[in-house]
């Protein structure tokens, strides 16, 4: 603390606080890609993408489920209660003051966000990690919290989708925070298993435990612009290898055409995108368990035209998961 802020009034203090805190106070934001001053109703419009060079700034999870849910109408699911700073641990500050820091500046209780809702008229839960809290690690909040989004898609029967946004796992918590990429493997298992499927969007930035573990599981992954995905940085792997690396290196475009991601999609195309996806996955699942028994198998192979093969198929499909059951 300097002598500036020790002859600061407190009111005054406050003030600065709340305009440092959020962005929402902001009439204009100046883009971090290429300078330009965008105004904030242009940039809220844009859902916070760079009109002039599609630079894809980071939003939070309200602002994101809003944009992707019918009518911005969804149910929020709380995160379990987990034992708070179980290794009492301390830096240059207390591990619980740091969480009780970043609950009062994002207003959420850990670094997910869980929602419950309608994509275009299909039920989905998504859960977002917010990169504004500790930077998006994953302890055993985030774990527990991955948990119980999994659950709640089997319980509702929807398909669950993790928007990714994370610096790996959280220090403070130690092997507990290790811990959780196998739990968080579990959780996914658990909605495969329920013949539901699991789609990744990576965003910027998705590193270290969560690209170990639930971010490299889904069904399909797609990523946002110009996201950081790796396991290690840049930085650190150009120390050890010794070599430079290629020209956008790790980056959403390059591991898409290298086949680690399956599409880029930008965000004002991410709900029609997310949609399309769903109902080819859901409309399969629900035909599949409504069928009744006695239906005779048709033989994939020598179906005549399209419309057999592809009853065909949806039999195969009743068998999987008939097989999964037992
Ligand atoms: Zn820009």
């Amino acid at each position: 603390m300097n002598w500036l802020s020790n002859i600061t009034p407190p009111g005054i203090k406050k003030m600065l606080r709340q305009l440092d805190d959020g962005n929402d106070n902001k009439l204009w934001t100046k883009c971090a890609s290429c300078g330009e001053m965008v105004f904030h109703k242009d940039l809220e419009a844009a859902q916070h993408v760079c009109p002039a060079c599609n630079h894809h700034m980071a939003i939070n999870a309200t602002q994101r489920l809003c944009g992707l849910f019918d009518d911005g109408n969804w149910d929020k699911i709380e995160l379990p209660d987990v034992v708070a700073d179980p290794l009492k641990f301390r830096d240059e500050k207390k591990y619980t003051d740091r969480l009780k820091e970043y609950r009062r500046k994002t207003g959420e209780k850990d670094a997910l966000t869980i929602g419950a809702g309608k994509i275009d008229g299909v039920d989905t839960v998504i859960a977002v990690q917010n990169f504004a809290f500790m930077g998006g690690s994953m302890g055993m909040g985030l774990g527990d919290g991955i948990l119980k989004a999994a659950q709640e898609a089997v319980f509702r029967k929807a398909p669950l989708v993790i928007f990714t946004a994370s610096g790996g796992a959280r220090m403070q918590e130690g092997i507990l925070s290790l811990m959780q990429m196998p739990r968080t493997t579990i959780a996914v298992q658990m909605v495969k298993e329920a013949g539901l499927p699991y789609i990744v969007v990576l965003t910027h930035p998705t590193t270290g435990g969560v690209t170990a573990s639930y971010a490299m599981l889904g069904d399909v992954h797609l990523a946002e612009p110009g996201a950081l995905i790796g396991f290690a940085g840049p930085r650190v792997i150009e120390q050890t290898i010794r070599e430079k690396l290629p020209e956008g290196f790790q980056r959403a475009e390059y591991l898409n055409e290298k086949g680690m991601v399956d599409m880029v999609v930008p965000r004002a195309e991410m709900k029609k995108t997310l949609s399309g996806l769903l109902r080819v996955f859901m409309r399969h699942g629900v035909k599949a368990a409504e069928m009744p028994d006695n239906v005779t198998p048709l033989p994939v192979m020598t179906a005549p035209d399209g419309e057999a093969a592809e009853t065909g198929a949806e039999v195969s499909d009743k068998d999987a998961l008939d097989k999964a059951a037992e």
